[in-house]
């Protein structure tokens, strides 16, 4: 997609001396893009070839290859293994004999590094993969999404849900989303890359794919890795636009969708630890609860050396792999984490009223400030020190959030990592909470020396109209969050979790952006109205990018609708954003879109949208201006 919007005159030099370099001979590695052929007059052209035992992402990888030709030409291309006799052209999928014969093994790649490489008659796609042995389905870890490591292994019966005849019967297990899978990545790469695959959502109509029975293909050496390495952005399609713009879907589509748009990757975890559950199972010593704190279960007495040295050991115990980490706990790979519960309900004990002394509440009037971080971070700190004696490349993970957002007075360990907690989807129309979380978020860069991850929030506007059952103007912003991402990355951000679903098609974006910061996101707006909604195409975009200008225009969000700490998202969405005017205009477009959609696939495609997001709307403004009316109140 890059290569889309490299000036032409650079393109025909680089055209120009790939040629010169091809017919002098010196073809191969890098330079001169070498050509192959999957198939011909839909007839297979090539063998895929895996090792005997393949890696759960070369198995993984291998099928998705075999599918996907089958779709675009027809033919089924042989999987054969390492051992057999293969005379023709040939495509290795992860580490074998055959890729070890031209000097590739998958430990020499870094995690997450991969390779598509192109040799006379050989397609090679390899990367580092996790290897199902004994002593890795041991590895102990509690992610944000699972319950432990191996719950991310999740089986699915694959032909159905990939909507094709070959993969057999049998359920298979999918790589891990924290495993390594670098032979999955490259492939993912190639389909895209070389075959034209796009995967804009989990069902197979929301995939799209050329149709040619002769496919061809030619290319040189591509050797990278994803930018971001932590890729959490795991929607289920469990909110209106999402659900609805994705139609019909199963969790097992879901779950291998997650691997197409290459969710998962390093290992990280950041989320609550201590709560009531916890506290119950495991902290229920008298001596570790809050002191005059009232009745209410969440908090502890952070001051408490034995809490401090029982919390070291847990972090130490999970490090060492001895037994398994307790339920409710979170931590993977290298970070263990430490948050505490929503609840200001504090201990009062001297030692814990002197961590809060008075000037130290950094009160902003925002979600976002600091009136515990010097308490919180007290106790992150005194657990970090001592864990580092120990294990001094490993790290304790906290979030930066809610009243402990803003950084503390003193310095930080340097083997906390942080997480800043950041409320991206406010960003185009909220400046006060923009600067709030843009100078917290600075200030934490400034002051910390391990790996910075971030929470990105997603949920507003829609959780509140979920929750309080109104319809909110649908928040597209794709732009914005294409931008967002970008900055994170260049900041050295390594890892992402995303809170909250956004649409179809922002979704598709920020996966882009997080493999490739220099993604031209207008370019892949355009791919995707164009081959998602074929002649529907224009009007779609029109509608889409519309919605961007009105949800993003600050001026848009006048005060009362703009408070200090929100907006008012119910009031605003049929008042200042989806008015009269504003939804003729939409409606002609989506009218114009259906009337001018001609295939099966063009007018599903079209009427899912149309629920998604039209329906909606209609039903939204239909529903605020009778609540206005005077007989409606
Ligand atoms: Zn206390």
């Amino acid at each position: 997609m890059i290569s889309l919007h490299v000036p032409s005159r650079f393109r025909l030099l680089t055209r120009w001396i790939a040629l010169v370099v091809f017919f002098c001979g010196a073809a191969g590695h890098g330079l001169a893009a070498l050509g192959f052929d999957l198939t011909r007059d839909a007839k297979p052209a090539c063998s895929i070839v895996v090792a005997n035992q393949p890696s759960p992402s070369a198995r993984l990888a291998a099928l998705e290859i075999q599918s996907h030709v089958l779709k675009i030409t027809g033919a089924e291309l042989p999987i054969r293994s390492e051992t057999d006799v293969v005379d023709g052209p040939r495509i290795l999928v992860g580490e074998s004999t055959r890729t070890r014969e031209l000097g590739f093994r998958g430990t020499d790649f870094q995690p997450q590094e991969y390779l598509i490489a192109f040799r006379p008659k050989t397609v090679v796609l390899i990367g580092r993969d996790w290897e199902d042995t004994t002593a890795n389905r041991k590895e102990d870890g509690r992610p944000m999404t699972g319950e432990n490591l191996q719950d991310t292994r999740h089986r699915i019966q694959y032909a159905t849900a990939a909507g094709t005849p070959v993969g057999g019967t049998e359920p298979i297990e999918l790589p891990g989303l924290y495993d390594d899978q670098g032979t999955c990545l490259a492939t993912y790469d190639f389909l895209e890359r070389f075959c034209g695959v796009r995967w804009y959502g989990p069902n197979p109509l929301n995939v799209v794919l050329p149709k040619k029975a002769s496919l061809s293909i030619r290319g040189s050496d591509i050797r990278r890795s994803p930018a971001l390495k932590h890729r959490s952005a795991l929607p289920g399609g469990s909110w209106p636009f999402l659900q609805n713009q994705w139609g019909q879907f199963t969790r097992e589509q879901v779950l291998l969708h997650w691997r197409r748009t290459r969710q998962g990757g390093e290992r990280w975890s950041a989320n609550h630890t201590f709560y009531p559950r916890t506290i119950k199972a495991r902290f229920n010593h008298p001596d570790y609860q809050p002191k005059n704190a009232g009745k209410h279960i969440g908090q502890l007495c952070y001051t408490n050396p034995r809490l401090v040295e029982e919390v070291v050991q847990t972090a130490r115990d999970y490090f060492d792999s001895k037994g398994e980490l307790p339920e409710g706990w979170k931590a993977l790979g290298d970070y263990f984490a430490l948050v505490p519960d929503d609840t200001l309900h504090l201990c009062n004990c001297d030692a814990c009223k002197a961590a809060r002394k008075p000037g130290t509440d950094r009160k902003t009037g925002f979600f976002s400030d600091g009136v515990i971080s010097d308490y919180w971070f007290s106790f992150v700190n005194a657990v970090a020190r001592e864990v580092r004696k120990t294990h001094p490349d490993k790290y304790i993970a906290t979030l930066a959030y809610w009243s402990y957002a803003l950084p503390p007075d003193f310095e930080i360990e340097p083997n906390v990592s942080v997480s800043p907690c950041l409320h991206t989807c406010y960003y185009p129309v909220h400046p006060g909470m923009t600067a709030n979380d843009l100078q917290f978020y600075r200030e934490w860069q400034g002051k910390t020396k391990a790996p910075m991850f971030l929470w990105v929030y997603y949920h507003h506007p829609m959780e509140p109209a979920l929750i309080s059952g109104f319809r909110c103007f649908p928040h597209v912003m794709v732009h914005q969050t294409a931008d967002a991402m970008r900055m994170f990355l260049k900041d050295g951000i390594r890892g992402i979790f995303e809170c909250g679903e956004q649409d179809q098609l922002e979704q598709y974006v920020m996966a882009k952006v997080w493999d490739d910061p220099a993604t031209d996101v207008d370019a892949v707006i355009d791919e995707f109205f164009r081959s998602y909604f074929g002649r529907a195409g224009k009007p779609m975009k029109r509608f889409y990018l519309r919605l961007e200008e009105i949800a993003c225009d600050p001026k848009n969000y006048p005060p009362p609708y703009l408070q200090t700490g929100g907006i008012d998202w119910k009031k605003v969405a049929w008042e200042r954003l989806g008015t009269a005017e504003r939804m003729e205009e939409l409606g002609q477009l989506i009218g114009k879109a259906e009337r001018l959609a001609t295939t099966d696939e063009e007018k599903q495609r079209v009427a899912q949208w149309r629920k998604a997001f039209w329906n909606w709307m209609v039903e939204g403004r239909e529903k605020a201006v009778a609540q206005k009316k005077p007989d409606g109140k």
